[in-house]
């Protein structure tokens, strides 16, 4: 049997292996050195002038320092979009504060603008003013950027910013990474670039990426010996791991471009039939990075499911993925307040991940493109 083709697999581009024989060479093989020193600049120079950026262990870290220095204590409320991975709400809990789980909207997928007042109006008239929102950007579609910066600025409720799946996407030009008060970005396996496991903190604030990199090397004081007047962690990014990422930040728009080709490559598959519907860009302010390429399949119209879609292509070893499963609609998350209608509920119902790596080979792209139309004409 051939090897299976997987929805997102590592790809290296080259110069990874130099900056990591760099790193034992000179012996910074500890969570600090000049590779983390030198991701970290790279990261910056791509999201532009005015961001700081703090190198972490994951995303899922990236998070919960966010929620700290956003002041996040117990018995505090979070707002969260519910589709998503459950790393974006899961920090929430970390800090012993309450999620507020919200619905998507049908244009990006992401927190629906209208649920989210909404639910911020009924939590403060139940007392309690959420101390934040997580809004994601789901599968490297930007959310409703300036819709979501309305609501946080007249209700003075600050942004983190999920772009673990977005690096590399933009709205109205501008880079994803760069629209919360704090923004997030994950380098785990399956992301656009990895790290073999990493992440980030951005933000336009100096001070949080200070207070970041403190917090995530155990709260040290300044002292010759070891002093802590707070908690610590310890998140902080690999000298190795960010030898991998520096590699990696030098085909991050290649892989872009790749990642929007297989989405391309699915719209020449799919025009051929009604009822399949390719995840796309609203509008032209909307550059997504396809992390993955997403469809909705009705299967009143096509007469058959995603999930038999889904079946047919694991029957010839190809990895498809049901779209994340709302957060309120976990067994964990059960007790959590939600806010909104059937929206995620149905996207996830009726929608498929398809293989999008960039670096898929021509011979497992014909292998895709006739398991599928096979499938679809039969
Ligand atoms: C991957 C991911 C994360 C977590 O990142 P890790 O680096 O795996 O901890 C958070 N949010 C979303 C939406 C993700 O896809």
């Amino acid at each position: 049997m051939d090897t299976k083709i997987y929805l997102s697999s590592p790809h290296m581009g080259g110069t990874e292996q130099d900056y990591v024989n760099e790193a034992f060479d000179t012996n910074w093989v500890a969570p600090l050195g000049p590779n983390v020193d030198g991701f970290e600049k790279s990261l910056e120079s791509y999201l532009g002038k005015g961001n700081h950026v703090a190198a972490l262990s994951s995303g899922t870290a990236a998070i919960h320092l966010a929620l700290i220095l956003l002041g996040v204590e117990k018995g505090d409320e979070v707002i969260c979009q519910s589709m998503t991975f459950s790393a974006s709400a899961n920090p929430i809990i970390y800090q012993g504060a309450t999620p507020i789980f919200v619905d998507s909207e049908l244009d990006t997928w992401n927190i629906c603008p209208n649920h989210l007042e909404e639910a911020i109006k009924d939590r403060i008239s139940k007392g309690k003013k959420p101390k934040a929102i997580i809004a994601v950007h789901l599968y490297g579609m930007p959310y409703k950027v300036e819709e979501i910066k309305k609501i946080s600025e007249k209700y003075e409720i600050p942004v983190i910013e999920d772009s673990a799946e977005a690096l590399g996407s933009s709205y109205k030009d501008k880079k994803c990474g760069t629209f919360g008060d704090i923004s997030i970005l994950s380098f785990n396996g399956n992301k656009i670039i990895t790290t073999s496991g990493g992440g980030a903190l951005v933000s336009r604030n100096l001070k949080h990426k200070e207070k970041a990199i403190f917090l995530a090397t155990q709260a040290r004081d300044n002292a010759p010996h070891y002093q802590h007047s707070q908690i610590g962690y310890n998140y902080r990014l690999s000298n190795i791991s960010a030898g991998i990422g520096r590699g990696q930040m030098e085909v991050l728009d290649k892989h872009v471009t790749l990642r929007r080709k297989m989405n391309q490559f699915y719209k020449n598959i799919f025009k051929r039939k009604e009822g399949i519907n390719l995840f796309s860009e609203p509008t032209s302010n909307y550059f997504s990075n396809h992390w993955l390429s997403c469809i909705l399949v009705d299967a009143n119209i096509c007469g058959f499911s995603s999930e038999d879609i889904r079946l047919q292509m694991s029957e010839n070893n190809i990895e498809c993925r049901p779209l994340w499963k709302p957060m309120h609609l976990q067994p964990v998350f059960k007790d959590a307040p939600y806010y909104g209608a059937t929206i995620s509920e149905n996207l996830f119902k009726i929608g498929l991940c398809l293989p999008s790596g960039s670096n898929l080979k021509s011979k497992e792209k014909v292998k895709i493109n006739d398991v599928l139309i096979h499938f679809i004409d039969n």
